[in-house]
């Protein structure tokens, strides 16, 4: 537990002590926090900093490579690797944007119910785009007439970054499922796929920010290494979990999972009749 007061926190532990007593162990955290703090703000303002410059650029080497004759076509070619870094960079600095966003403000903004069939289909539609038809991408649902309460711009982000490592790690002709479903007190959205797997000794670590198991394939995917991070903050807002399972060389699963009180079960025209 922690304490505040008047500029102050205090970080309280109570442990067990010999056989019936307990300890109580009180530590000034505040100058920690003050540090952390800090620490979100410099990444929020550096990112936001970065951004307008890198626009321009991004933007110049597009008119260039746009404009007839104003670029050898000898040279071509690098004008088009330095617009693929840029991108690179302006993904980076986006990513890196959210994730100070979600870890400045506690609460979820603005929630409403978000239907889950459609979320579920939009998902399925970007899947496919990304993939390039290389993919056999399919979806089940258990009913229709489910909404999840939640932020919508969150959870579709959280949900698409999911779908997206599934697409980059996953070989073609590889399956993709994402599917939606309750168990006990939860409800939970999975993401399987039969991609390249990830080693039990990394699965811990996947949501720490840069964390990648292969830095070369991440970065040949287009991967910025904070999508998990940016998941995992966002499920923790709505009370939600990530579990991941994998086996090396057979694929893996992603599971977001809710409280079941976030679940809201709407009558359609499909489970009236
Ligand atoms: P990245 O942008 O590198 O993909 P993420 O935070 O989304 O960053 O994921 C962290 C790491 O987790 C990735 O670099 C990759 O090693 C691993 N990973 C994520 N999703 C999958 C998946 N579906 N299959 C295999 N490995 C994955």
């Amino acid at each position: 537990k922690s304490w505040h007061a008047s500029g102050v926190t205090l970080e309280i532990q109570l442990v067990p002590f010999g056989s019936n007593q307990k300890l109580l162990i009180s530590r000034d955290i505040s100058q920690m926090e003050k540090l952390e703090t800090m620490r979100r703000d410099f990444i929020a303002n550096v990112s936001h900093e970065l951004r307008t410059p890198l626009t321009v650029v991004g933007g110049f080497l597009e008119t260039l490579i746009d404009m007839e004759g104003a670029v050898p076509e000898s040279t071509r070619t690098y004008f088009a690797m330095m617009q693929e870094q840029t991108g690179r960079m302006r993904r980076l600095i986006e990513d890196l944007l959210t994730l100070s966003q979600l870890e400045n403000s506690l609460a979820s903004p603005q929630e409403s119910e978000i239907e889950l069939d459609t979320l579920m289909n939009m998902l399925l539609h970007e899947g496919i785009s990304l993939s390039h038809g290389k993919h056999d991408i399919t979806i089940e649902s258990i009913e229709p007439g489910l909404y999840l309460k939640g932020t919508a711009e969150e959870l579709h982000s959280a949900f698409s970054n999911l779908v997206s490592n599934a697409v980059r790690y996953t070989p073609e002709h590889g399956k993709i499922q994402l599917k939606l479903y309750t168990r006990g007190t939860e409800v939970l959205f999975s993401v399987q796929d039969t991609g390249i797997g990830i080693g039990v000794e990394h699965i811990d670590r996947l949501t720490e920010r840069f964390y990648r198991v292969d830095r070369s394939r991440s970065r040949e995917t287009g991967g910025t290494g904070l999508g998990l991070s940016i998941v995992k903050h966002i499920l923790t807002r709505h009370q939600g979990r990530l579990v991941i399972t994998s086996e090396i060389g057979k694929g893996s699963t992603f599971t977001a999972a809710f409280p079941q009180s976030r679940l809201v079960r709407r009558p359609t025209e499909a489970n009236t009749h």
